[in-house]
């Protein structure tokens, strides 16, 4: 038994056989395979060549029937390349001598090629890594084409354990296939975290090594309460595991009773609570769980699920899915939010190097116009359908929200131009979650109908921590100082200008931070729908004069240790049978 220790990223806990998975394309697999293995890797290995092969073969021959003999020659040669045993035998003797899988060994060998012919630094040479590049990814193809094979053959839902998982792998495994999941990267904001908790699926990530202490067909227990991976379980944790599983699943259905009650605190200040969303169907467990609304719909993963931008009628049909099952009540949604680690880097042929500080959000659709505006008429022909927010993201200049509603205007105009029905006055805000903007509120408060505030966003680029980054996870956190004087600046801001604040940031469904949220003074959180019915426990066992004192407290700390340990006693005092759990997590 072996135990391994994570973030959890995902509540829940099972027990399955795991499936290791190779994330392909941004992440070759790296694992150590046992010495009975050595030879059957090594097959899996030739076998991939051998695929390539014909695939090179077939190419030659339509690319000389269509473009001639001459343009053919590259595959000739690329198929000569893949026979030379100069190229093959390193590979197979690293996976013998290093015990190392397929994948990784094919990257060592091609790496190496690929580093001294670099070094020539000749044009001759700079071409034969283009080349080498090319048959890299070819044979990684084939290799890792495979495990999705398996993926797709499963025929009982697997424990998935993989290095790393995008947000468009994960919810395409989805339910069905996966009982948890573990991955080697990720914190707990890291897109892919949202995507196992929209799953409802138990999650642990920034769990090192476990592609390589894991084996394919282990028993694991997944604990996303706790964030641990328990390997090859003996008995007594296995039971333990369930038991305390069983426990977590009681509260759930405790809490999900109150699910109709309003959340409206002892002395009678109404909450909104609402749900974030990344698919129309997800409406139904916002309601469920008894959400006011939708208050952030990511819709980017309509494109996160798809090989292809969805056209303006496919996008329609999702926005006004959604309005229409909530059915009158508030719905806010957030343009594209593409960029940093969805979709745009897989479609790159030189992905960014700073992707998170690059081409993303709201930046991304200012410099892609026409998608820009096939969304923008999507979203607004779906407002005649009932009511519609419409919101920016990761605004960080004045000049950028004002780009964005001047191409909005100019999409209204085509829309009365055309006869086509939408909301003439959608309120508009946009999400704060670059310092600048959350220091400039005032400022964006004169130009924008509501702010929200993305704490996820917000806590990486105050703190300089990549949100999704397993070695600095320790240093991510919502309790930081810096972090709450931003917020209480956007809260005043938008106060002061009498538009409304709200916060759609992970911390919105922490039940730790819900007294502290309400005593800053907001009064709507969007969260992920199954946290909705803990954070109105809280809501509805609270006045608010105690939130306020609280956050008058907290404002005067300086330490993040200091903030989190104070927010989590207040919560384990008020209930601590109830919400003892979270307040030790
Ligand atoms: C945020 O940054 O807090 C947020 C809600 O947006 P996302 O998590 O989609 O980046
Ligand atoms: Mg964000």
């Amino acid at each position: 038994m072996e135990v391994i220790r994570g973030i959890a990223a995902s509540p829940g806990i099972v027990v399955g056989k795991a499936l290791l998975l190779g994330a392909a394309e941004t992440h070759v697999p790296r694992r150590t395979i046992s010495p009975q293995k050595v030879e059957a890797e090594q097959a899996r290995f030739r076998q991939a060549v051998t695929q390539a092969i014909a695939d090179l073969g077939e190419l030659r021959r339509t690319t000389e029937s269509q473009l001639g003999a001459e343009t053919a020659k590259i595959f000739a040669f690329h198929e000569g390349l893949l026979q030379d045993p100069t190229l093959l035998q390193p590979i197979l003797s690293v996976i013998a001598s290093q015990r190392l899988n397929a994948e990784a060994a094919v990257t060592e060998q091609f790496g190496r090629l690929i580093e001294q012919f670099r070094a020539m630094r000749s044009d001759v040479f700079e071409q034969k890594v283009d080349d080498l590049i090319d048959l890299q990814r070819r044979v990684l193809g084939k290799l890792m084409g495979e495990e999705e094979d398996r993926l797709a053959n499963l025929t009982e839902p697997a424990i998935i354990i993989a290095h790393e998982l995008t947000p468009s792998q994960a919810a395409a495994v989805g339910h069905g296939k996966a009982l948890a999941f573990v991955t080697e990267s990720g914190g707990l904001t890291g897109h892919v975290s949202i995507v196992f908790r929209a799953l409802g699926l138990p999650a642990v990530v920034g769990c090192q090594r476990a592609t390589i202490d894991v084996q394919d067909g282990d028993e694991v227990i997944v604990d996303g309460d706790t964030g641990v991976m328990i390997v090859r379980p003996d008995a007594a944790a296995r039971e333990e595991c369930l038991q305390r599983g069983e426990k977590a699943k009681k509260l759930r259905v405790s809490l999900a009773e109150n699910a109709s009650l309003e959340a409206i605190t002892t002395d009678g200040t109404r909450i909104q609570l609402l749900g974030n969303i990344e698919f129309p169907e997800e409406v139904e467990a916002v309601l469920r769980n008894g959400g006011d609304g939708v208050g952030l719909y990511r819709t980017e993963f309509l494109f996160l699920t798809s090989d292809t931008a969805p056209d303006e009628e496919a996008q329609y049909q999702a926005y006004r899915k959604t309005i229409e099952l909530l059915d009158g009540r508030p719905c806010t949604i957030r343009t594209l939010d593409l960029g940093a680690d969805k979709w745009t880097q897989a479609t790159l042929q030189e992905p960014e190097r700073n992707p998170f500080l690059g081409l993303r959000s709201i930046r991304f659709s200012l410099q892609n116009q026409p998608m820009f505006k096939t969304q923008l008429r999507a979203i607004l022909r779906a407002s005649a359908h009932g009511p519609m927010h419409l919101m920016f993201p990761l605004v960080s200049t004045l000049m950028e929200l004002r780009q964005a509603r001047l191409i909005l205007r100019d999409v209204m105009e085509e829309l009365d131009e055309e006869g086509i029905p939408h909301d003439r006055r959608p309120k508009v805000g946009i999400m704060i979650e670059v310092p600048s903007a959350a220091l400039m509120a005032r400022t964006f408060a004169a130009e924008a109908d509501f702010f929200s505030i993305g704490t996820n966003d917000l806590v990486q680029y105050t703190l300089a921590v990549d949100r999704g980054n397993e070695r600095v996870a320790s240093l991510y956190t919502a309790a930081s100082p810096a972090v709450l004087q931003l917020v209480k600046n956007v809260i005043r801001a938008g106060r002061h200008a009498g538009i409304d604040a709200s916060l759609c940031g992970e911390i919105a469904g922490d039940p730790v931070f819900t007294m502290l949220l309400l005593g800053m003074g907001l009064r709507t959180l969007s969260m992920v729908p199954a946290q909705i019915p803990v954070v109105k426990r809280v809501v509805r066992t609270v006045d608010i004069g105690l939130c306020e004192r609280l956050a008058r407290r907290v404002g005067s700390f300086d330490s993040e240790r200091q903030i989190h340990t104070t927010l989590r006693d207040e919560l384990r005092k008020l209930d601590p049978a109830n919400f003892g759990g979270w307040a030790a997590a």
